[in-house]
């Protein structure tokens, strides 16, 4: 007896030996995959979904975001990135409260739900509070407060925030929801800190048995000052100073050198790949082919919405092999499956969850997205991935499920009333951009 039986399915199962069954079956026992094949299953099911003219896939793994910058969507666009931050963000984000990060988190998790995002990595503030609410409404999650300490003199980690809320993240929230939600440690960056901060993050990380995530040579000012400051690459000194002696996600990597890349592969660390905010920042263009050539592990991000501005990792999908092809001047650059990759196993193995996420294999854990192709938009489709990757959007997606619950179904969410959720963040956004 299956809980659930997704029958007829175009199934992409990013799994290489069978990437692809047509007019197949995936089974759900609580939170796991039970069945993949081609053949209807012995045995009867709870619930049948007839998946016709829909294809099933692995939930979209967005491996760098600011979840509560939702409230942000639309709000300073087309500045120069100084003015952007200093004078447009910053101020703003002074003005967060606890009421605010509610309202923006859960209209971004409401987004992120809609368009096929099952599992994410985020770096924030009051990060209990988005910790709490991805745990009531489903999605899964990484969690962490990047350690921003410009004076290393002034730093006391008793009073840091950052410090405080990696502790309570660590130790109210890693692995809560049967491992759905984690702790993860975080320096801000290289030039928002300094190696003292970085060692003591890095002992943090280890007393907890935590991830790391950081922003890494992101704008070329910031790695060309790098190099001034230390003589030296921001991957070759936090390299040099233990950073990625664990698990760590690098975001942006837009500057590095074929040395970093090599450094970077032999940690271990992947790159959050975010062509949108990259590109409207205008902080440059990724190499991703060259990564994934020098070995790294290369993964999708959409960062903050205050630079992107959606959430919809079918975009960024779409861009991430656009711009590697039209870069290279090579359209076999990045096919199609391997891009796919990009935003599930990969995003998977970045955030350590490859024995649970980021395939549709037995034994994994549920997290499904169904996409429908019914529409003119998507007609007709020969290859089920070339359409995900090249033809849909985030708009497509008919159901999002995590661990074996669907979250949201045919424009119904299950966990989030959406109305309260879109008039509490558009009278949110109004109250932190006026400073009232
Ligand atoms: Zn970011």
């Amino acid at each position: 007896m299956f809980d659930i039986l997704f029958c007829n399915a175009d199934i992409i199962t990013m799994c290489d030996e069978n990437p692809v069954i047509r007019g197949g079956y995936v089974g759900i026992n609580g939170k796991h995959i039970t069945y993949v094949g081609n053949e209807r299953p012995e045995g009867k099911a709870k619930r049948c979904i007839d998946c016709c003219h829909k294809v099933l896939m692995p939930g979209l793994v967005n491996t760098h975001t600011h979840t509560a910058m939702s409230l942000l969507r639309g709000y300073a666009d087309d500045y120069a990135l100084n003015e952007w931050l200093f004078d447009k963000v910053f101020p703003v984000e002074a003005r967060l409260t606890e009421q605010a990060i509610e309202a923006g988190v859960t209209l971004g998790f409401a987004e992120m739900l809609r368009t096929g995002t099952t599992s994410i990595s985020d770096m924030y503030y009051f990060q209990p509070k988005a910790a709490q609410i991805a745990l009531d409404c489903g999605i899964r999650a990484s969690f962490c407060n990047g350690i921003i300490a410009f004076d290393a003199d002034a730093f006391n980690p008793e009073s840091d925030r950052g410090v405080t809320e990696t502790k309570i993240l660590a130790e109210r929230f890693h692995n809560a929801g049967d491992g759905r939600i984690k702790a993860d440690a975080s320096i801000h960056a290289e030039y928002t800190s300094s190696p003292k901060i970085w060692h003591f993050v890095n002992d943090m990380a280890d007393k907890y048995g935590l991830n790391m995530q950081i922003h890494l040579s992101e704008t070329k000012n910031e790695h060309e000052n790098c190099i001034e400051k230390y003589g030296k690459t921001p991957t070759a000194i936090l390299a040099e100073n233990g950073v990625f002696e664990r698990k760590a996600i690098a975001a942006h990597c837009v500057w590095l050198s074929e040395d970093d890349m090599d450094i970077l592969a032999s940690k271990g660390v992947s790159c959050a790949h975010n062509p949108i905010s990259n590109l409207k920042l205008a902080s440059g263009i990724a190499n991703v082919r060259k990564m994934l050539d020098h070995g790294m592990n290369v993964a999708l991000g959409t960062d903050g919405c205050c630079s992107n501005n959606t959430h919809d990792l079918f975009e960024e999908i779409r861009f991430a092999s656009l711009l590697a092809k039209g870069t290279s001047y090579d359209p076999t650059a990045l096919c199609a499956y391997d891009t796919l990759k990009l935003a599930t196993v990969n995003g998977a193995l970045a955030q350590g969850r490859e024995n649970e996420i980021g395939r549709i294999k037995c034994g994994l854990e549920a997290d499904i997205i169904l996409l429908d192709l019914s529409s003119p938009i998507t007609r007709p489709y020969y290859d089920p991935i070339s359409a995900v990757v090249y033809s849909t959007s985030g708009r497509d997606v008919y159901m999002t499920m995590i661990q074996g619950k669907i979250l949201y179904e045919n424009g119904e969410y299950k966990t989030i009333d959406i109305e309260k959720a879109i008039a509490n963040a558009d009278s949110l956004a109004t109250k932190i951009t006026n400073g009232e």
